[in-house]
């Protein structure tokens, strides 16, 4: 029977406090897939340090000693989750059949890769993790989510709704993805892009295991931001549609004033001046902003610096190979 090559690639930043516990966590779960003989058993745990500046690339090179299923790669410096799991999907691309990519905090349920490795062996490409109970997130993250997938969606971008990174991919769909060559990246929203048959697996959300979240409100805005700006130009059609609005209000406003004036009547008004005026200068530096911030985005896009940059590499299958690149 066929047993695909699996990557669990898992994305590290100052995690010191949780490898340790999670890594054999990980460790049990693609053993007890090995054991049922639903995986290769040279399937492996890919951790990718993205830059972190405390303990986690020691805590991975001891790991990757201790045992063979564990190897790691390190990101030159931190780049952002987004990155980081990019350079362990392009890392894994070439060597395995599916990579499932997992945050390293255990709040992702690990007992449901047996349920996304069935649906890949059941015809499927992409397997996406789905949070069936957000209740062990905070009130505040669990509101300002759903306000984001409700958000973008009216932006047009397909999401998955409740989906996170938490997803396996086999490799013909990462042969595809990497065709997708934007420095701006908002994963979640790029593999629905892809196509292949998908599907979706659910599952409840843990706590974190130990330490805090990388993703205070001001990342998660700002990944909200990236997330409609990399994959929708509706906010620059809004404007469009603001303007004609606008324009439309003001040429009735005009006609009326000189009727009005014609008519012998005198027009005065300046405090409705100075606040038409106030108004249409605050929409102005508005629209002005988002198309700012979309040329911004293309400034970045056309430097094609790397998305990436592996300083090194640690595991049994690079034995062969110079463990810094
Ligand atoms: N992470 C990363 N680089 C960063 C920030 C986070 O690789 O710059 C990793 C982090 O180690 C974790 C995952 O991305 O495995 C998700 O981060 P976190 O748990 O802090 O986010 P949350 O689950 O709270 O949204
Ligand atoms: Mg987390």
């Amino acid at each position: 029977m066929y047993r695909p090559l699996l990557f669990i690639v898992v994305p590290c930043y100052n995690e010191e406090e949780v490898l340790p516990v999670t890594s054999k966590m990980f460790l049990n779960k693609l053993l007890d897939l090995i054991k049922k003989e639903k995986i290769d058993e040279q399937s492996r745990i890919l951790f990718v340090n993205d830059g972190s500046k405390d303990e986690t690339w020691n805590i991975i090179v001891r790991l990757a000693k201790e045992d063979e299923h564990y190897i790691g790669i390190s990101q030159s410096r931190n780049r952002g989750h987004q990155k980081a799991v990019l350079a362990g999907l392009m890392e894994a691309k070439d060597k395995c059949d599916i990579t499932i990519s997992i945050d390293c905090d255990g709040q992702d349920d690990i007992n449901a890769m047996d349920q996304m490795v069935e649906e890949y062996l059941n015809g499927c490409e992409i397997v996406y993790g789905v949070r069936s109970d957000r209740s062990t997130d905070t009130w505040f993250k669990r509101t300002t989510a759903q306000g984001f997938y409700k958000f973008m969606s009216y932006m047009g971008v397909e999401l998955v709704y409740n989906h996170a990174d938490y997803r396996l991919v086999s490799s013909r769909v990462l042969d595809a993805f990497t065709d997708f060559k934007e420095v701006n990246l908002f994963l979640r929203g790029m593999f629905p892009l892809v196509g292949f048959k998908s599907t979706s697996v659910y599952y409840e959300r843990h706590e974190r295991i130990a330490g805090e979240t990388h993703y205070p409100l001001s990342k998660m805005l700002s990944l909200a931001f990236d997330g409609i700006t990399s994959l929708s130009v509706k906010p620059i059609r809004m404007i469009v549609g603001l303007g004609i609005l606008i324009s439309l209000i003001s040429f009735i406003g005009v006609i009326w004033s000189v009727s009005v004036r014609l008519m012998g009547y005198s027009v005065d008004g300046w405090a409705s001046t100075i606040s038409t005026i106030c108004f249409i200068g605050g929409i102005q530096l508005l629209c002005i902003g988002v198309i700012g911030e979309y040329i911004g985005k293309i400034y970045m896009e056309v430097k094609k610096r790397p998305r990436y940059i592996i300083s090194e590499r640690i595991g049994d299958i690079y034995e062969n190979s110079p463990s810094t690149l």
